[in-house]
């Protein structure tokens, strides 16, 4: 899902206006609202059925989606990261699975996007902008899932007069998105230089669509396996026309696209839980409303609230830095890992929760949060898996603080200590004391080479994000309070319900990297072995709690527009 600010241009993107971005998102609920009523949602999601018109007619002139994808040249209004996140999420609110049918698009333009030669990209860009054709990205095959250098599909060259004048595309995709609907699809074959993207248009002969998928959920996307039976295109159709760079490709815009995912995942994971925000304000159990029991609203309601707006703080850290031309050639793919990792498993989460919180109503289809827990449940797996980014997290993070001597975290520390002189108030301290535990358990990990073995090494890329994104939080609270979030940001909460709401997610950071870290630590070293000296952050972590349930009484009194807020 690209095509808005290209993530390899070095220059920074302004993107849309505040107005104009406003706008977009109002005639997005509205549109979303008026054409798929709760009822006709219930009704598409039980019959398995993708509402072609609606997706069609919000990427066309009647609601013009598209556009804000495609950079100005192109004919497009050429939106930026940030302005695409927003929107992500906004279409996720209202239905994951249009969202993903409606993104999908942009995902198969991401090949075009990073990988095209100039003329391609004037005539398949325009041509999304202009005639609002849908794509699908066919990278995966049933062989090759997270490992996408496993695929099988081949690109055989078809020679005329001694020149290469086409391709045959053979082989088998699997689960992609748009794969029965779509005019235009991005297929990722083997040819004899390495892998490569070639654009298929659909009817072309020896390609065909199997039937849609029958999932647990996003019922409302079209899912569809692709055969390709020596399928022909022309060598103009080869994406930058020179073969094997398709992994690179594909790998040069995973910090951008991972980051639309992670949007998915908090629409999702916000829309289930404000209706359990709304339901508990009226459900009577016990002579009062269920938002008035501290054992529902601090274990339903707040720590979910406070994982998908730490999840919001990396997103909009990273679009930040996209969209400031940081992220050329993928230099910002472990942030967008974190930003995925952290919103998915969040909106996941937070949907789990709300079903619990609506009791036996919950669990039925009528109140909808059911159904957002299915849908949001896909968000884990596509666009790379958890487990997929734990790995990525960690290797990277791993080699960092091989590199600087185990300085990575300390460093961080140090940063975060320096933003809690300035600010005492937005858990910069206790985000620091996780990063200090965090190098305790990764010198550890060193010591003992304990990383030899891959739970272990799984499990540093979930610390490692917990402990970042505490950092970041504490950052984007900061500049709450100094009235510097940018304004196209998200303003829901007030600063400082963010920075109770920080505290909050720090605490449970230090103690989440002390407490596990110890243990994997100890799980995984041979008895006696593990070096006494080593500070792995207890004492630290635990003194940082104070305060724990002022605050998550601060952040619930918020949420329920309560006095005693802030
Ligand atoms: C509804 C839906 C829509 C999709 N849309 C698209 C699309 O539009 N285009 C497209 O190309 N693809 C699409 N996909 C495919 C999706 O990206 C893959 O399903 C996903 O990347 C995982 O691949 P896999 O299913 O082969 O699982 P596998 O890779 O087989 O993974 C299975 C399990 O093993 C874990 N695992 C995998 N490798 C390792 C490892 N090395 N170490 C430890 N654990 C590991 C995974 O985390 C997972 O838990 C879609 C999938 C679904 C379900």
């Amino acid at each position: 899902m690209t095509v808005i600010s290209n993530p390899d241009a070095p220059t920074a993107s302004a993107g849309l206006d505040l107005d104009t971005l406003t706008m977009t998102l109002e005639a997005i609920r509205d549109y979303v609202s008026h054409a798929l009523p709760d009822d006709r949602l219930l009704e598409l999601d039980h019959d398995d059925v993708c509402p072609l018109d609606v997706v069609r007619g919000m990427c066309s002139d009647e609601l013009g989606i598209q556009l804000l994808f495609i950079p100005e040249e192109y004919g497009g209004m050429g939106g930026n990261t940030l302005d695409v996140y927003r929107v992500c999420e906004q279409m996720a609110r209202l239905d994951v699975g249009v969202a993903t049918s409606v993104l999908a698009t942009f995902l198969g333009s991401d090949p075009i996007f990073v990988g095209a030669t100039p003329e391609q990209r004037r005539e398949w860009l325009t041509e999304i902008a202009e005639r609002g054709i849908l794509y699908a990205y066919g990278a995966t095959e049933p062989e090759a899932g997270s490992d996408l250098a496993a695929l099988r599909t081949t690109a055989k060259p078809v020679m005329t007069d001694g020149h290469v004048s086409g391709y045959q595309l053979s082989g088998r995709k699997q689960w992609i998105s748009n794969g029965g609907i779509a005019d235009k699809y991005t297929i990722l074959a083997s040819a004899p230089g390495g892998p490569s993207w070639f654009v298929l248009e659909r009817g072309t002969e020896g390609f065909t669509q199997n039937r849609p998928e029958d999932k647990h959920g996003i019922r409302l996307s079209n899912t569809a396996a692709l055969f390709l039976d020596d399928a022909l295109v022309p060598a103009g159709n080869l994406v930058g026309g020179v073969e094997g760079q398709g992994l690179i490709q594909a790998q040069k815009v995973f910090g951008y696209t991972r980051l639309m995912v992670a949007a998915f995942g908090l629409g999702g994971g916000w829309s289930a839980l404000d209706r359990a925000i709304s339901y508990s304000a009226t459900r009577i159990q016990g002579g009062a409303p269920l938002s008035h029991k501290q054992g529902f609203t601090h274990k339903l309601i707040v720590p979910h609230a406070v994982r998908l707006e730490a999840a919001r703080a990396v997103i909009e850290a990273v679009a930040a830095r996209i969209d400031a031309g940081e992220g050329a050639d993928g230099a910002l793919n472990t942030e967008g890992a974190i930003a995925k990792y952290t919103a998915t498993e969040a909106g996941n989460l937070a949907a789990d929760a709300a079903i619990q919180a609506h009791g036996g109503y919950g669990y039925t289809r009528e109140y909808l949060v059911e159904k957002i827990k299915r849908d949001v449940r896909i968000t884990t797996i596509y666009e790379g898996t958890s487990e997929i980014m734990e790995m990525t997290i960690a290797r990277d993070r791993w080699q960092q603080h091989l590199k600087s001597a185990g300085r990575y975290y300390p460093e961080r520390a140090a940063g975060l200590r320096a933003l809690h002189a300035g600010h005492p108030d937005v858990g910069a301290a206790t985000a620091a004391v996780a990063c200090e535990a965090l190098t305790g358990v990764l010198e550890a990990c060193r010591i003992g080479r304990l990383t030899r073995n891959q739970h272990v090494l799984l499990r540093l890329g979930e610390l490692i994000a917990v402990a970042e994104v505490a950092g970041w939080f504490a950052e984007r609270a900061a500049t709450a309070l100094e009235g510097n979030l940018p304004e196209k940001a998200d303003h829901r909460f007030d600063a400082t319900t963010l920075a109770a709401m920080s505290r909050v997610f720090a605490r449970d950071a230090a103690h989440k990297v002390a407490c596990d870290g110890l243990r994997l630590v100890t799980g995984a070293s041979n008895p006696g072995t593990m070096p006494p000296d080593i500070d792995l952050g207890l004492d630290a972590a635990r003194a940082a709690q104070a305060g724990l349930i002022a605050d998550m009484d601060r952040i619930a009194d918020a949420l329920y527009g309560r006095a005693g807020a802030g």
